[in-house]
């Protein structure tokens, strides 16, 4: 075996998981097809539970200490949801995808785990031990197993030919960055009387520090086949329709078309091979939730890889990746449709829709409804189905961020990628010392109930101080395999 994960794919995605597979221990290779970084302009927006996570690895502070990242404020469909009013402790923040991936490309290659570029899989087979990947310079990778993380067109999926359902794009917007003069609409979308919108959002600053700016422009007669150029007229036209003289562009610094395409394969496991990020889910960047879904279905593969590999994983842990990332990029799927007709995307100024979003706004006005969109959209709400969900509310979900008693704060303590028992009366020292090699105790000190939390920072078990030992040994059986 000449590696025992092989990543495809050196984006947002497959450079997250190389980093969850070097906290877990295992020898990675990470390959891509392109000779150099891509230097496409696309994600802007990090969300609350995708900065939480890479803080549970010490990465985000030197991830912010790279530039100017400001708090952004969210929305649903172009309707604000104020990041001051958000419960969550890290607000969304503008952080451009080309920084995300020159930070983890520096800090894995600072480990030892260099991307190979020039590196484009044209074909695959596996058997039951092993997955051989082959090249287009000849090459072959063997590997224990193989993770897709080679984007919305990928090659693993085609060379597997999994199944992909969905729709194909039916229109297109305009995407591009820019400068922008005149009363600078910040982090805004803007509808005109004739239904043409614009959406504007922070996009860093460029060498310069000139604040630089992702703008979308859409409606009426803007659907254009994707593979038309952009122009500069045109877009200063789409500006023209929205806000009449008060916005000019100074500078177009890139542009393309976005299409509504709505994709998902129907399984992320197919033997030793996985697929993850865009490779698995396609749709409209609306919410900035795509490459935080990719990033997110690497946090929740990497420790169940390493564990397969260092050979204490259950039986059946590398199931629930399925089982616990298809509902949550469905869920996104559906609410990016959702988002898509409320905000009349595709420009067809119907009355319906218009008075549908006029009730939506008002509705998103109510502290419960705004709060329970920006869980949704910041991925806090998500909750994996696992034994013990319905009798405890924790369970499931990301683990509450605490300091402990000034001990450290819990996410301090997921750093290595080991699981962390939080034991406030010290009753369960004798069960936990059988996982001790896979699992920290934290005893006294810890101001909380007792819970388990996996390695990517999830509650798997929660329950009452004085309650009896037998779910939390079932527990850490389930997640954690046998006792040592
Ligand atoms: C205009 C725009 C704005 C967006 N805004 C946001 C946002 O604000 N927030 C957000 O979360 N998402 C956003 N997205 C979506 C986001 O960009 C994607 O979801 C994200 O790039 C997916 O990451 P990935 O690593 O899965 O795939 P990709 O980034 O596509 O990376 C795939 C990699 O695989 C490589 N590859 C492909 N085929 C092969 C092969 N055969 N062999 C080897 N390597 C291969 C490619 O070269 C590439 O480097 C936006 C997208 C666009 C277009």
């Amino acid at each position: 075996m000449d590696t025992d994960v092989l990543v495809v794919g050196a984006g947002p995605t497959g450079m997250t998981l190389a980093n969850e597979l070097l906290v877990a221990g295992v020898s990675t290779v990470l390959v891509d097809k392109l000779p150099q970084r891509s230097d496409l302009s696309r994600a802007g927006g990090m969300q609350s539970r995708t900065l939480e996570a890479l803080d549970q690895r010490g990465l985000l502070e030197p991830l912010l200490a790279t530039g100017d990242h400001p708090v952004i404020d969210g929305h649903f469909a172009g309707i604000p949801l104020p990041a001051h009013l958000a419960r969550h402790r890290l607000p969304w923040r503008s952080v451009p995808q080309v920084v995300i991936e020159g930070f983890f490309e520096e800090h894995l290659a600072a480990h030892g785990i260099h991307v190979r570029r020039d590196h484009e899989l044209v074909g695959l087979a596996q058997d039951a031990d092993k997955v051989t990947a082959t090249f287009a310079h000849g090459a072959t990778v063997r590997a224990r197993y193989l993770v897709a993380a080679d984007g919305a067109h990928s090659t693993v999926r085609s060379l597997l030919r999994a199944g992909f359902p969905g729709r194909p794009g039916t229109s297109t917007v305009v995407a591009a960055d820019v400068r922008l003069s005149g009363a600078d609409p910040l982090m805004s979308h803007t509808w005109s009387d004739d239904g043409h919108w614009a959406a504007v959002f922070p996009l860093g600053t460029d060498p310069q520090g000139r604040p630089l700016r992702r703008l979308a422009l859409g409606g009426p007669g803007r659907s254009v086949p994707r593979v038309v150029p952009v122009t500069e007229e045109e877009i200063r036209d789409g500006l023209r329709m929205v806000f009449g003289s008060r916005v000019h562009l100074l500078e177009l610094r890139y542009a393309r078309r976005i299409t509504d395409a709505a994709r998902q394969v129907e399984q992320y496991r197919h033997g030793r091979v996985f697929l993850t990020g865009d490779a698995a889910h396609v749709h409209l960047p609306l919410g900035a939730q795509g490459m935080n879904t990719g990033m997110q279905d690497a946090l929740n593969l990497g420790w169940k890889l390493g564990a397969a590999v260092h050979g204490w994983a259950p039986e059946n842990l590398l199931e629930t990746y399925h089982r616990e990332r298809h509902p949550v990029g469905a869920a996104v799927l559906r609410n990016v449709q959702a988002q898509s007709l409320l905000m009349d995307w595709a420009g067809t100024r119907d009355p319906d829709v218009a008075a549908l979003r006029e009730i939506f706004t008002a509705m998103v006005q109510l502290p419960d409804v705004r709060d329970s969109l920006a869980d949704m959209l910041s991925g806090m709400a998500i909750r994996y189905p696992m034994p013990g969900t319905e009798t405890h509310p924790l369970v499931g979900r990301p683990a509450p961020d605490m300091d402990l008693l000034g001990l450290a704060r819990l996410h301090e303590l997921l750093r290595s990628g080991r699981g962390v028992l939080l034991d406030p009366a010290d009753r369960f020292a004798k069960v936990a010392a059988l996982w001790s090699d896979r699992v920290d105790r934290v005893g006294q000190g810890a101001d909380t109930e007792p819970m388990l939390i996996r390695p990517d920072g999830y509650v798997c078990w929660a329950g009452s101080p004085d309650g009896s030992t037998h779910d939390l040994e079932r527990a850490l059986g389930c997640w954690f395999g046998a006792p040592r």
